[in-house]
């Protein structure tokens, strides 16, 4: 059964430019010896995603915070005690954080920090999709806004989405996907399950580029080629190994290879770096024929993280303008949201506990 493109493409988002923080060494240990105060002033712990600056991701775990995926952060948040998580990442993050702590402050170094995925998927028009087929169930990616999440069924993370397709499709479902269309036609060839796939990509993982990938990898015989599952399907086709970030790392740390191709942002590479120092890790490329690449492997909303951005935001009143870029959501939306986030996280560990057998 063929269901490629049952909605249309939608339109390439367009992305910030790139703007990376440059700091002197001198800069950088007197903004970190501030954030630091502060923060422990205003009982906070940074969560920071894996594709966010090596200066963050130093400054979360010299903390006591923790780097991490998406899902991870959250979890992390909600069992610290802090009462003000600081999520450096992008938006649908800070708010996925939001709705699974509801009493604690969530802030972010800067709330224009979005996601083409979450930008490419609006609430309304998710909402029309859905009720134009009543007998699907809806599973959205994380990468998605509070409002999306709360008109779900179900939400997952890269690294959960095959197994809990997998599982709705024995039991008989079918599905609505959003709004990844590389990573649902990914789960759905392994899953074999009846899905509609919306039609949003990764600004990142969109310019990789199969052709280029292969002559790379045809120099470095020895190298093993990790692929993110946001990549377009003639990429992954290339791949040693396809996973979330998480999983990536481990393959880095784990595999006998002494050289990786990596295939997502290459923000990834401070933590594979600090997995396996030995290792050559090599960008997959984002140019060749056809190339469009406007990200050149790095996330631009990521990189507008950085330590000035916290600094200012941790020393800005919460009654500011910007209102110390404080997350907030309506308590109706994040209630609805969270009952789809926590089916998932009810999955994860009735899986990992061994009551859910998934066939093959
Ligand atoms: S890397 Fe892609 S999926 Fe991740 S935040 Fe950036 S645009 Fe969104």
């Amino acid at each position: 059964m063929s269901l490629a493109f049952p909605v249309p493409l939608k339109p390439v988002i367009q992305p910030p430019p790139m703007v990376e923080e440059i700091l002197t060494p001198a800069e950088r240990e007197a903004l970190k010896a501030r954030i630091k105060t502060l923060m422990k002033q205003q009982d906070a712990v940074l969560v920071a995603h894996y594709y966010t600056s090596a200066d963050l991701q130093d400054l979360a775990e010299e903390t006591g915070g923790c780097v991490s995926d998406s899902l991870e952060m959250a979890r992390f948040g909600h069992a610290h005690p802090a009462q003000t998580l600081i999520v450096a990442g992008v938006k649908f993050m800070g708010e996925t954080a939001k709705i699974l702590n509801p009493e604690k402050r969530v802030i972010m170094p800067d709330l224009q920090a979005d996601c083409s995925l979450d930008l490419a998927c609006p609430a309304d028009e998710f909402a029309a999709f859905c009720d134009a087929h009543p007998d699907r169930l809806s599973v959205v990616y994380a990468n998605t806004s509070a409002a999306v999440k709360a008109r779900a069924d179900w939400v997952v993370t890269s690294g959960i989405a095959a197994k809990i397709v997998k599982y709705l499709h024995q039991q008989g479902h079918k599905l609505l996907w959003a709004p990844d269309r590389h990573l649902g036609e990914y789960v759905r060839r392994i899953s074999g399950a009846d899905m509609l796939l919306w039609q949003g990509s990764c600004v990142v993982h969109e310019a990789f580029k199969a052709e280029a990938l292969a002559k790379l990898r045809a120099g470095h015989p020895d190298a093993a080629v990790l692929v993110h599952p946001e990549s377009p399907e003639s990429v992954i086709a290339l791949a040693d190994v396809v996973g979330s970030t998480t999983q990536l790392i481990e393959a880095v740390r784990t595999l006998p290879n002494p050289e990786f191709i990596v295939a997502t942002d290459n923000g990834i590479f401070h933590k594979m770096r600090a997995a396996a120092p030995g290792k050559l890790l090599l960008e997959a490329p984002t140019a060749g024929e056809g190339a469009t690449c406007t990200s050149c492997a790095h996330c631009p909303w990521m990189a507008m993280n950085g330590l000035r951005k916290l600094a200012a935001v941790l020393e800005s009143p919460a009654g500011d303008a910007n209102g110390g870029n404080e997350i907030h959501i309506e308590e109706s939306i994040r209630a609805k949201a969270a009952v789809s986030i926590q089916r998932m996280l009810d999955f994860a560990a009735a899986e990992k506990a061994g009551k859910i057998q998934l066939g093959d």
